[in-house]
């Protein structure tokens, strides 16, 4: 009845924020593209782990 997707959406990306420290969990290695996947993908993992596991192809 209410939409509350939005607020939903704003409340993940803080959460995604404060926990982020930009390190993959596969190769653990600190990368920019971690956090932009994190958002994007929901997986805390860099722009190679992505691709090598073609998870989610962008
Ligand atoms: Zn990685």
């Amino acid at each position: 009845m209410i939409m509350t997707k939005d607020y939903k959406e704003i409340d993940l990306d803080e959460t995604n924020v404060k926990d982020l420290n930009g390190i993959c969990d596969e190769c653990k290695k600190l990368d920019e593209s971690v956090s932009q996947n994190l958002i994007l993908t929901g997986f805390k993992i860099c722009y190679s782990c992505r691709v090598s596991k073609t998870i989610f192809p962008i």
